[in-house]
C-alpha cells in the first residue's frame, strides 16, 4: 500500500497546522526531512524540517511517530505539527509528495483504519458524524457510536440469527422429513423477537435523523406581530450555535440554535404581503421560499389586537403546512386568548410573550414533541444514518418474509435464503459484508485528512 499525506487541520491560518502521513514510507520520509538517524515511535520531539534537495530550513515542528500496528490507521504514522501558515503547510506537503507519497483521498486514513481492523464501519462513520456534529447532544451520541455501541447492539442479534440458521441448515442436512411443527413454531417465535428488536432500532431513526440533520423552522406572520422579538428571544433562551447568515430586517434572517440538543436552523422572515416596493417584494419571495423549505412554521399572531385580514391571509396560506400558531404578547392587558375563536383552521395554538419569555419552554416542547427526546442520559442507541436505517428495514423485511414462509410450511431452503439476506444486511452496517464500491461511496463523504 502506498504512503499517503494530507493536512489534518482546517485550511487557513492558525497557531498549528498538522500534516499527517500514513504508510510504509512515513518514517523514511520523516528521516529525509529531519536528518533523524532513528525514528522513535510513541514520542514527540521538536525537529528542524529541511528541504532534502536544497537543505533550506522549512520550519521547526513537533513530530509524533506511531509504529504499526499501534496507530490510528494501523500503519506507520507520522504527524508533523508545523506553524499554521497555509503557504508553509503547502510546502511541507509538496516536499513529502516528491518523496513518493500520494495525497490522501477524503476519509482515506479512516478507510485504512477500517482495512486494518482498527475499527468497524459504523465506528468510522461515527468519527465523521462527530466532526460534523452541530450540538452537544449530537456529538455525545457520535462518541457513543464511535466507542462501538452499534456493533455491541447488533452482535447479539446477529448471533441469535446465526443460531437459527445453523439449526435450519442442520435440519436440512440430517432430517428426512419436514421440520417438526413444534420446532417450526419455536423458530417463528425467535424470529419475531429479533424482528421486534430491529423494529425498535429502526424506529429511533425519526429522532436520530433529526439529531444529525436538524430541523428547519421558519417564523412567519404579519408585520408587528412580534416575529423578530420571538426570533431574538429564542436565540437568547436556546443556545445559538453559530451566527452565519447576515441579513436586514427586510430580508430573511437565519441562525443555528440548539433546541434541547436538536440543531435547528431558525429563520425570521419579512411579512408575507403583496408589495410594489422592489426590495420588499424580494423579501416576500424569500419568505415564500423559506416557508417551502421549512420542516415547521411558527405562525405568529398578535394576540393583543384584532385579527386582521393579513393575519387571516397568512393563516390561510400556511394551512397545509406543519405549523404551530403562536399567539404573542400574552403580557399585555389587551391580550385575548380567544382572538382566534372565529377562525376554524388547523394547528396547535400556544400563548407566549416574546417580551417576558412566558410560554417559550412550552413552545420548544411542542416543537420537538413529535420527535422524542435526545438530550437525556437514558436515550439508547439512535439510528442517525439513512444507510443504517435502510439496512435495518431490509433485514427486518427478510425476517418477516422468512417467518411467513415458515408459517406456510415452505421448504427450509426458501426460509434460509431470507435469513441469510437478513444477516448480510446487518453485516453491512458494521462493514463485515460491505462491498468495495459501497465503502468508497461512504468514505467520499469524509473530509480530507480524516
Ligand atoms: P415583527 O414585525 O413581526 O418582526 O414584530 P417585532 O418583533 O418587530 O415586534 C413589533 C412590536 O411588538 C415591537 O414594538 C415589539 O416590541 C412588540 N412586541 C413583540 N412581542 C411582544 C410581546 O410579547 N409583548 C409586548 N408587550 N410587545 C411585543
Amino acid at each position: 500500500m502506498h504512503t499517503i499525506v494530507a493536512l489534518a487541520t482546517p485550511p487557513g491560518r492558525s497557531a498549528i497546522g498538522v500534516v499527517r502521513l500514513s504508510g510504509p514510507l512515513s518514517f523514511s520520509i520523516l528521516q529525509s526531512l529531519t536528518k533523524l538517524d532513528v525514528v522513535e515511535p510513541g514520542s514527540a520531539s521538536l525537529q528542524t524540517l529541511k528541504d532534502p534537495v536544497s537543505n533550506e530550513v522549512i520550519d521547526r515542528a513537533v513530530v509524533t511517530c506511531f509504529k504499526a500496528p499501534h496507530s490510528f490507521t494501523g500503519e506507520d504514522v507520522v504527524e508533523i505539527s508545523c506553524h499554521g501558515s497555509p503557504v508553509l503547510l503547502r510546502r511541507v506537503i509538496n516536499t513529502v509528495l516528491r518523496m513518493d507519497a500520494q495525497l490522501a483521498e477524503p476519509g482515506e486514513f479512516t478507510l485504512r483504519a477500517l482495512t486494518h481492523g482498527k475499527l468497524d464501519l459504523s465506528q468510522a462513520e461515527a468519527i465523521r458524524d462527530l466532526i460534523e456534529a452541530r450540538t452537544e447532544a449530537a456529538a455525545r451520541h457520535a462518541v457513543r457510536q464511535m466507542s462501538g455501541a452499534m456493533s455491541a447492539t447488533l452482535r447479539p442479534i446477529e448471533e441469535r440469527l446465526l443460531d437459527i440458521i445453523v439449526l435450519l441448515e442442520s435440519a436440512l442436512e440430517f432430517v428426512e422429513d419436514d421440520l417438526p411443527e413444534v420446532q417450526s413454531r419455536q423458530i417463528q417465535l425467535h424470529l419475531g423477537e429479533l424482528e421486534a428488536e430491529l423494529e425498535k432500532l429502526a424506529s429511533s431513526f425519526r429522532t436520530g435523523h433529526l439529531l444529525r440533520n436538524g430541523l428547519r423552522i421558519t417564523i412567519v406572520g404579519r408585520p408587528n406581530a412580534g416575529k423578530s422579538s420571538l426570533f431574538n428571544k429564542l436565540l437568547q433562551v436556546e443556545r445559538a450555535i453559530v451566527t452565519d447568515v447576515p441579513g436586514t430586517t427586510r430580508d430573511s434572517l437565519s441562525e443555528q440554535i440548539s433546541l434541547r440538543g436538536i440543531p435547528v436552523l431558525l429563520t425570521d422572515t419579512a411579512g408575507v404581503r403583496e408589495s410594489s416596493d422592489l426590495i420588499e417584494s424580494i423579501g416576500v419571495e424569500r419568505t415564500l421560499r423559506a416557508m417551502v423549505d421549512a420542516d415547521l412554521l411558527l405562525v405568529v399572531i398578535d394576540g393583543a389586537s384584532e385579527l386582521g385580514a393579513d393575519d387571516l391571509d397568512i393563516l390561510e396560506r400556511t394551512s397545509e403546512s406543519r405549523r404551530i400558531i403562536v399567539l404573542n404578547k400574552s403580557d399585555l392587558p389587551s391580550f385575548r386568548r380567544d382572538v382566534l375563536k372565529d377562525f376554524g383552521g388547523k394547528g396547535k395554538v400556544l400563548e407566549v410573550s416574546a417580551h417576558s419569555g412566558a410560554g417559550l419552554s412550552e413552545l420548544s416542547v411542542a416543537i420537538l414533541e413529535p420527535f422524542g427526546s435526545v438530550d437525556s442520559e437514558d436515550v439508547g442507541l439512535l439510528i442517525t444514518d439513512a444507510r443504517h436505517f435502510d439496512l435495518l428495514r431490509r433485514s427486518q423485511e427478510e425476517l418477516q418474509s422468512s417467518t411467513g414462509r415458515l408459517e406456510e410450511g415452505a421448504s427450509e431452503e426458501l426460509v434460509l435464503v431470507g435469513l441469510h439476506n437478513a444477516l448480510r444486511y446487518l453485516g453491512q452496517i458494521t462493514g463485515e459484508t460491505t462491498t468495495e464500491d459501497v465503502l468508497s461511496r461512504i468514505f467520499a463523504t469524509f473530509c480530507i485528512g480524516k
